[in-house]
């Protein structure tokens, strides 16, 4: 379902449908809708109820779509989204060894799969969707892959790439896409959808998730927000040695709270108002500069967190490199 404070942006593109472009490129932040967004877009194509209400949710083919198994359309994802991690560990148990953790690209044989798909026809008359998420984590070869049907696409064919870092992909690709940039929805709105989910710190977690509201909603109302808020709690407390965790997930939180934390001091040391809420204080002895090439280090981290590592180690360095 789309979320409200994108539906003026929907309209236009829903108006624009009759010109379609064969691919589109949906980009901005993380966390406000954007994947929602690629996906009513698709549902929109292959409704087959009235266009006066489209999608209209009630026909066939919005059924199997929302079901998951409309046959004219694939996901693209790393298996890290797509696949659940908990049912991966239970089959290496039974298999009785650890198998490798699910990967964190789009690799080169999903996007071959893709293009038999789209090459055979739809199965109901209409388009064929691919939709790509976050089509940043393609690596080279899936992305090189990927430009080949771009270039001379089956007809029928639409391609829907979600990107949090369009600058990341193929220049290639993104000249053969139409870019359709979603921004971060307006304060008071996001603030009060907050609120209407169960969050009661809508404006702190909206803060910490730099605007974004799904992200927010996943840190007020999950462990996520929780282990944060500890995190920042130990670290203004001026202590680092009960941040560093030999949780794996918990690395990756503790790369986020310390690139926030820095970006804070950063902002108070140049004299501006803090902006993610980490409720640091201004006086620390490190220049503002110092914050910002640590703030730089830990974003670098966040996404290596991700991939296999010694997770008390990684911690530890972390919190060595923070300034005083
Ligand atoms: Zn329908």
């Amino acid at each position: 379902m789309i979320h409200d404070w994108n539906r003026t942006l929907w309209t236009d593109l829903a108006s624009t449908a009759e010109r379609l472009p064969h691919a589109l490129l949906i980009h901005g932040p993380g966390g406000i809708g954007k994947r929602a967004l690629a996906e009513h877009f698709a549902q929109f194509l292959l409704c087959e109820g009235p266009t006066t209400e489209c999608p209209c949710g009630r026909c066939e083919a919005c059924r199997w779509f929302v079901a998951g198994n409309h046959p004219d359309v694939r996901w693209l994802e790393p298996e890290a989204i797509s696949k659940p991690v908990a049912i991966e560990g239970e089959e290496a148990d039974r298999a009785g060894s650890r198998s490798a953790r699910p990967s964190l690209e789009i690799k080169v044989e999903q996007v071959r799969a893709l293009a038999d798909f789209l090459n055979v026809g739809s199965h109901r008359g209409r388009h064929r969707i691919a939709l790509v998420h976050p089509a940043e984590d393609m690596n080279l070869h899936a992305a090189n892959s990927l430009l080949k049907s771009l270039e001379e696409p089956p007809s029928g064919a639409v391609f829907v790439l979600v990107s949090h870092r369009p600058a990341r992909l193929l220049a290639t690709i993104r000249s053969r896409c139409v870019a359709l940039p979603v921004g971060l929805p307006e304060r008071a709105g996001a603030e009060a959808w907050l609120r209407a989910n169960g969050v009661a710190d809508a404006a702190r977690w909206l803060d910490f998730a730099g605007g974004a509201p799904l992200q927010a909603l996943e840190y007020g109302s999950g462990p996520r927000g929780e282990t944060v808020t500890r995190l920042l709690n130990t670290l203004l407390a001026g202590t680092t040695q009960g941040a560093a965790t030999s949780d794996r997930e918990e690395v990756e939180a503790l790369a986020e709270v310390l690139q926030k934390l820095a970006l804070d001091r950063a902002f108070a040391a140049f004299g501006a108002e803090p902006k993610y809420a980490t409720g640091s204080s201004a006086a620390t002895s490190a220049s503002a500069y110092e914050w910002l090439a640590f703030a730089r280090a830990m974003g670098h981290n966040r996404a290596l967190a991700r991939h296999p590592l010694n997770p008390k180690l990684f911690a530890s360095d972390m919190l060595a490199a923070m300034p005083a």
